[in-house]
């Protein structure tokens, strides 16, 4: 009979029913999952992601069985819409994310921004800040950004600004960006209307560009949460795309230990009087002390309030 050898590859595509698996001679192959393939202690309606290195067994048709899954370094998941039970991979090995935001046209909301970033420090993946549409902001804008990127650095959150659209020798140019995302792979966010997939088009000039197809066809259709796609930088390393996916999906927190994912925030609430301590009401809160001083942003303060409510209110898993 006639057998193929295995092959070692990369994901960069999962459609929902095929993955494009990248093989390290470079070649593409569009594979599929061998029969009921499961992955340890994962329930998934999706086992393989974006970011996932294979093994792969090409057939005769010039596609492939996906045989292996390599062990990940990270992966984000989150619940499936309409199967309760039943999680799915977004994407896997993830080096950093980077979060676009814009203070007008649209606004991004403070909130979004630490909801995005209490995700990020539970699933310890560092972040950059970029704000985009430099050109499109007034003086008093632009004071308000500055003062914004300045809350952000101070918590250890780099900030970029930009201008998706501008011309290249601008000094908000994305070329600025290219150094932070070489050889890395890096997960790309942020609201509808950013400037995401102007960003894309800025950095993968020759690359297989994103149309407004797919991700608007995705962020309606019953696959908003199965298309991702990881785009090839020139200069090594990789964009992932997620259309519909705004942020990190679920992860689990027990009340007391949210504000670890609120880096400053939690700097003072280890001299709280109670250890349990929800910094809301109780007396001898550092945290509130700390709010009422300025050493913690009211906004930052407000975002976690507003998660706790939600925790309490049991909407977690809608929160993202
Ligand atoms: P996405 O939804 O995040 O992918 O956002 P798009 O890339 O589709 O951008 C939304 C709109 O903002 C488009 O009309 C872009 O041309 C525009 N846009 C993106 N970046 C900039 C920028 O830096 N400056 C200006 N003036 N417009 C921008
Ligand atoms: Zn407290």
């Amino acid at each position: 009979s006639f057998t193929f050898k295995t092959v070692r590859g990369l994901v960069i595509k999962n459609t929902g029913s095929w993955y494009t698996v990248k093989t390290e001679d470079g070649q593409t192959i569009d594979s599929k999952i061998k029969g009921n393939f499961r992955l340890r202690g994962i329930r998934s309606t999706n086992p393989v992601a974006v970011g996932d290195y294979v093994v792969i067994t090409p057939n005769r048709e010039g596609t492939a069985f996906i045989t292996e899954i390599e062990d990940r370094r990270n992966y984000i998941i989150r619940k499936s819409p309409n199967l309760s039970k039943q999680s799915h991979i977004i994407a896997a090995n993830i080096d950093q994310a980077f979060l676009v935001v814009t203070v007008n046209y649209p606004e991004t909301s403070t909130v979004f921004v630490d909801r995005f970033l209490a995700g990020a420090e539970a699933y310890r993946i560092p972040v950059t800040l970029v704000f985009n549409k430099h050109d499109l902001l007034s003086g008093d804008e632009l004071r308000y950004q500055h003062a914004v990127m300045n809350l952000y650095e101070t918590i250890g959150y780099p900030c970029v600004e930009v201008q998706a659209s501008a011309a290249p020798a601008d000094a908000f140019s994305v070329e600025k960006l290219k150094p932070l995302l070489n050889g890395r792979v890096t997960l790309l966010s942020g609201n509808s209307g950013v400037g995401k997939s102007t960003l894309i088009n800025a950095l993968l000039p020759h690359a297989n560009l994103r149309t407004a197809d797919i991700s608007d066809a995705h962020n309606t259709g019953m696959h908003t949460t199965t298309f991702s796609e990881m785009l090839e930088l020139p200069g090594g390393g990789y964009l992932i795309d997620t259309p519909g996916i705004k942020g990190f999906g679920t992860f689990d927190v027990e009340r007391e230990e949210l504000t670890s994912y609120f880096r400053e925030i939690f700097k003072f609430s280890k001299d709280c009087r109670f250890s349990n301590c929800t910094h809301t009401h109780e007396p001898g809160c550092a945290v509130r002390k700390a709010v009422e001083e300025h050493y913690i942003a009211e906004s930052r303060y407000n975002s976690y309030l507003s998660m706790l409510e939600d925790k309490d209110e049991n909407k977690y898993r809608e929160a993202f």
